[in-house]
């Protein structure tokens, strides 16, 4: 940063230290009050008004008066715009694009349903075609974009950038999704899973913000799970951490997609929730059975409480190994409030380990989570998952 090298362990290098600290910490957030700056990075409220002063006449940062919790505060962002980040969901049946400066202004935003099993040259194609649009309807070029972050609903290898269980999503299996999209747009491109991205957006933008050790749970068509620890997203080997949709809730159940037996996804998936309903509310959609259910239709609630039990009896065993403080919980399933979230948090307040210390709350960004995560991803640009490098140079 600084072109003078202070002495290790003098004044002022540890000023230009934890002057760094919190530039990255303003990074990390895009606007943070000086009182969250000095719970975020572990300096005392005046350090953090000395330094965010200096940086304030060197330019990096600004300041200005807000409001929170009634009280004022003073809200520092980046000084200027450092490049646009851009986070494109791809979801199993629409695509969410967001593009958005430093200060995580949303600048510009798009979204698009897509077909049922979609086609991976089709639908890459039109997110190439839709990020162009998008940045030249700000009077931008692709020249101004830092990075592209792009969540898929499948497990994404962080190693390779390839979808790591076959079959999850037909056809995209040996896509290297991110090394077309670079080719397209000649950006670094970012690829993870849905639900790591939508917990990393919970993470940096919503409700777990601050949040230590905590779960996101995306309750959608399928059903996973992202692990924040320490404020990043716990991959695991092959990007397998938290994939609660897979693990085992009945040995004699049907056949899962990813080959096993009695996944939690054979119970809450989008296609058994419909086939539940057919024999007395006919064809409904997954969507319907939502509206149904927060319109007070008996039947329509009974089966997402019941997907929540299932949900929430997986997350307790998986606080059991976690410990976490937060479960966040989102997706369209999401969307039928404390229907879904009571019988979570019934589940996860039961186990006496716990000490019913687990808060069970909706999530802050709602179906935005995904791709304002994919946003962070392209801002971090390096630190999630997979990175293509090469298209630095
Ligand atoms: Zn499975």
């Amino acid at each position: 940063m600084s072109g003078n090298i202070a002495a290790p362990g003098s004044q002022s290098s540890l000023r230009e230290a934890n002057s760094a600290r919190i530039v990255d910490t303003v990074k990390r957030y895009g606007r943070i009050t000086q009182v969250e700056l000095a719970s975020a990075t572990g300096l005392s409220a005046a350090t953090v008004s000395n330094i965010v002063k200096q940086l304030t006449s060197q330019g990096v940062v600004q300041t200005q008066t807000t409001i929170r919790s009634g009280r004022r505060a003073q809200l520092v962002t980046l000084a200027r715009s450092t490049g646009l980040a851009l986070g494109i969901e791809v979801g199993r049946r629409q695509m969410r694009l967001e593009l958005s400066d430093a200060a995580h202004e949303s600048t510009a935003h798009q979204h698009l349903p897509l077909p049922v099993d979609h086609r991976v040259d089709t639908t890459l194609d039109r997110a190439a075609l839709l990020v162009m649009e998008l940045t030249e309807g700000i009077g931008a070029t692709l020249d101004d974009v830092i990075g592209v972050g792009v969540s898929l609903p499948a497990p994404v290898d962080p190693v390779t950038g390839l979808i790591s269980v076959p079959g999850i999503m037909p056809g995209w299996d040996d896509v290297d999704v991110g090394e077309v999209l670079r080719r397209r747009l000649n950006r670094p491109v970012v690829v993870d899973n849905d639900a790591n991205a939508g917990a990393l957006g919970e993470s940096r933008f919503g409700a777990l913000r601050g949040v230590a050790m905590g779960i996101y749970v995306r309750c959608s068509y399928m059903t996973g799970g992202g692990i924040i620890m320490d404020g990043h997203v716990l991959h695991g080997d092959r990007g397998i951490a938290g994939e609660i949709g897979h693990v085992q809730v009945d040995p004699t159940g049907p056949i899962c997609r990813c080959g096993s037996r009695g996944c939690l996804n054979t119970i809450v998936g989008a296609d058994m929730i419909v086939d539940l309903l057919r024999l007395t509310r006919g064809r409904m959609s997954l969507q319907d059975v939502i509206h149904s259910a927060n319109e007070g239709d008996p039947g329509c609630r009974q089966v997402i409480q019941d997907a929540g039990s299932a949900i929430g009896n997986v997350l307790a065993d998986l606080c059991m190994a976690l410990a976490p403080t937060v479960i966040v919980v989102g997706g369209e399933l999401a969307q039928t409030g404390e229907t879904l979230l009571s019988p979570i948090r019934d589940a996860v307040g039961g186990r006496p380990l716990l000490g019913g210390k687990v808060e069970v709350v909706p999530s802050e960004l709602g179906d935005r989570a995904e791709v304002l995560g994919a946003l962070a991803m392209a801002q971090d640009a390096g630190e999630p998952a997979y990175v293509h490098k090469e298209a630095i140079s």
